[in-house]
């Protein structure tokens, strides 16, 4: 059945793929964007399509339609374009949260949150379980996003156990592909576009932290799937690769996938970086029948084809 979909962030990294996604699977989408981070040039492919629909606003200003589903992914994704101005990003995520919520409690639509795996913090628990509370600074430089994000968790369990709200929790680990900026700042995008043009590649610290990379239809699928669940389903699930790598070893991959001359360099490492992230799924697994397909060399190389187009 054919349904009514608002996405916030819809013109952001991820939101554009799920607006597609969304799309070829038959629904109706609304795409909302303040274009921080986002541009119409990740939508402009879907804009003849009669049943997609374009609107300029944010999120931290009511906003009033009628729709069956909400993805509610706005927030700047990257550190240096959530510390770029930190109260705009807690108001995002807080007040964004507030009137989406509100807004899926008038009309009863369903609504799923884009939470984060920095709600882990740096996590002394590995891998990280949905069970864990984690270890977060609660003033450090990435408070802004990382406690928006958790405050925006409570905003959806209390405004369902309060107002029946149907609710889902994604808390998405690191995801990489097309159609990330090439000026995202974010590690993956970093290191294909300093390998294409040539230059240093800027391993912060010494490169033994880890991350988990997960691609971005894989995560998608799983949002999907997150948003299909009965209304049993509320707690958060984990949804990202555990497959595991040192930020070195992604450099050394990067490095060999583009056949590039670059060096690595190596530059400080970002106050309260995470030393290690891998996502446990057994929920996922469980609960969605999901699990990531695309594998980092793969996922990399579909991510070094789209920079070499569009640099
Ligand atoms: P992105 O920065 O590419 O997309 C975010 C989108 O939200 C952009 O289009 C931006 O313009 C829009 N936006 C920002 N503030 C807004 C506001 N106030 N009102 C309306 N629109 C606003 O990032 P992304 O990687 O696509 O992330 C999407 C969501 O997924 C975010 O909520 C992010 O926190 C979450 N997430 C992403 C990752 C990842 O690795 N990509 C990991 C964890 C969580
Ligand atoms: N990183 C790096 N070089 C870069 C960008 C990031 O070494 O040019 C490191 C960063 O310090 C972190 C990891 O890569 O340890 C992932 O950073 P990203 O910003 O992609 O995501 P997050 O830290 O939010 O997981």
């Amino acid at each position: 059945m054919k349904k009514k979909i608002l996405v916030t962030g819809g013109a952001g990294f991820l939101g554009s793929h799920l607006c597609e996604r969304l799309l070829n699977e038959g629904n109706e989408v609304l795409c909302l964007d303040n274009y921080f981070t986002g541009g119409k040039q990740n939508i402009e492919h879907l804009i003849s399509n009669p049943y997609f629909e374009l609107i300029r606003h944010d999120v931290t200003m009511p906003f009033f339609v009628e729709v069956d589903e909400i993805y509610n992914m706005a927030c700047p994704a990257s550190p240096i374009h959530y510390q770029y101005n930190p109260i705009k990003t807690i108001k995002t995520s807080v007040m964004g949260a507030i009137n989406m919520l509100g807004l899926a409690k008038r009309i009863k639509a369903k609504i799923l949150q884009a939470s984060t795996s920095e709600v882990y913090g740096d996590p002394e628990v590995h891998p990280q379980t949905e069970e864990y509370w984690g270890s977060v600074n609660p003033i450090g430089p990435r408070s802004c996003y990382d406690e928006g994000k958790r405050c925006a968790e409570s905003l959806f369990i209390n405004y369902h156990n309060q107002n029946d709200v149907r609710i889902k929790i994604a808390r998405i680990f690191n995801t990489y592909g097309p159609r990330m900026h090439p000026a995202d700042g974010r590690v993956v995008s970093n290191f294909i576009v300093q390998a294409l043009q040539g230059n240093d590649i800027t391993v912060y610290g010494d490169g033994s932290q880890t991350r988990s990379f997960c691609y971005a239809d894989d995560l998608v699928d799983g949002l999907i799937r997150l948003m299909n669940t009965d209304d049993s389903v509320n707690g958060p699930i984990n949804i990202g690769n555990p497959n595991e790598f040192t930020i070195l070893e992604l450099a050394q991959k990067v490095i060999e996938l583009t056949a590039s001359k670059s060096k690595i360099i190596y530059e400080p490492l970002p106050t309260d970086d995470p030393l290690q992230r891998q996502p446990n799924i057994d929920k996922a697994r469980k609960i969605l029948g999901w699990e990531p397909k695309i594998k980092l060399d793969e996922g990399l190389v579909k991510t070094i084809e789209y920079f070499k187009k569009v640099l």
